[in-house]
């Protein structure tokens, strides 16, 4: 009896020694038990302007994060680290329904509040409040002699550009095989649609790009720190920066699985920054925001338009 006890005490210890450290080397291990990073925005449904809610700190905090807001360049600054509806709040609110293609209401209903707790990349939408989302070009229609938005795609603020078109990549210590080989497709993809050639590369202190996992406050200040499961996934810098990271506490996969992200998937977004494309507010746009779960994307028209125009690729 005493041996068994000892036995099942032993296991126990072992599940939880082991585990974290195998869940790190194996960051596809389902995690869909574990609540989401923006699950606090779930109890703020309903919130509209002129009331005080526990919580609207945080989504504040959140709103700031992804480009909505910025109480620095308000006379209300002091309502930046409080939980009061104001004016400031509701008007990133409507930003950020507009962005999204949702009723701008300014208050949290029920779609933008399942909209906002989705997994997404940590880039903002909008930076330096230069560039809103729906940055697409109006361009005359001729055969209407109309107006009409013909594309969402929208580059980094200034532009900024890779002059050379052959690049190297190079993997963080502890980038595992899966991830590499999406990757690798992943280029081959962007390298299909642009002039681009992209080449492995061992020296990592060379690479033009550079690419692994972080987790949580991963050393690219604390402004771009990873949240644990779901939240933010990953992110990327833009040119001739080249860091691309994974958060390695998400459930990642090969291909489409449930409750899961793809890799290859993440890879083409990301490598959409590192080229100097931002957020794109076409869903079907690989440049889209939002973590597709449990499904696959591919390059869509409005990113392939997007890269052409920045690098004026005919
Ligand atoms: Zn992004
Ligand atoms: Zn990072």
């Amino acid at each position: 009896m005493a041996v068994k006890n000892f036995n099942l005490c032993f296991c126990i210890f072992l599940f939880f020694v082991a585990l974290p450290l195998h869940s790190y080397a194996n960051p596809s291990k389902p995690k869909a038990e574990k609540p989401s990073a923006f699950e606090f925005i779930k109890h703020l449904e309903g919130c509209h302007k002129g009331e005080k809610v526990e919580g609207l700190q945080q989504l504040k905090a959140y709103l700031e994060k992804f480009g909505y807001l910025n109480y620095n360049h308000s006379q209300n600054q002091n309502h930046a680290n409080d939980n009061d509806f104001d004016d400031l709040l509701e008007a990133a609110v409507k930003t950020y329904q507009l962005n999204y293609h949702l009723k701008a209401t300014g208050t949290l209903d029920a779609k933008t509040v399942s909209n906002m707790m989705k997994p997404r990349c940590g880039n903002a939408d909008i930076i330096n409040g230069t560039n809103w989302m729906r940055g697409g070009k109006k361009r005359p229609n001729q055969a209407h002699n109309t107006f009409h938005t013909v594309s969402h795609y929208k580059f980094l603020p200034g532009s900024p550009k890779w002059l050379s078109n052959q690049l190297t990549y190079a993997f963080l210590p502890g980038t595992n095989s899966d991830a590499q080989s999406a990757v690798a497709r992943a280029f081959d993809k962007w390298a299909a649609q642009t002039h681009f050639t992209f080449s492995r590369s061992q020296d990592l202190g060379s690479a033009n790009l550079k690419i692994g996992f972080g987790r949580l406050n991963h050393g690219d200040g604390i402004q771009n720190a990873f949240d644990g499961p779901w939240g933010t996934i990953a992110h990327a810098f833009a040119p001739t920066d080249g860091r691309f990271h994974y958060d390695a506490d998400e459930s990642w996969s090969v291909g489409a699985v449930p409750n899961a992200i793809d890799y290859e998937t993440v890879a083409l977004h990301e490598i959409g920054h590192l080229l100097g494309l931002d957020h794109s507010s076409v869903r079907e746009a690989i440049m889209f925001a939002e973590a597709p779960v449990g499904v696959t994307k591919g390059l869509h028209g409005d990113d392939i338009q997007g890269i052409k125009a920045l690098y004026n690729i005919a």
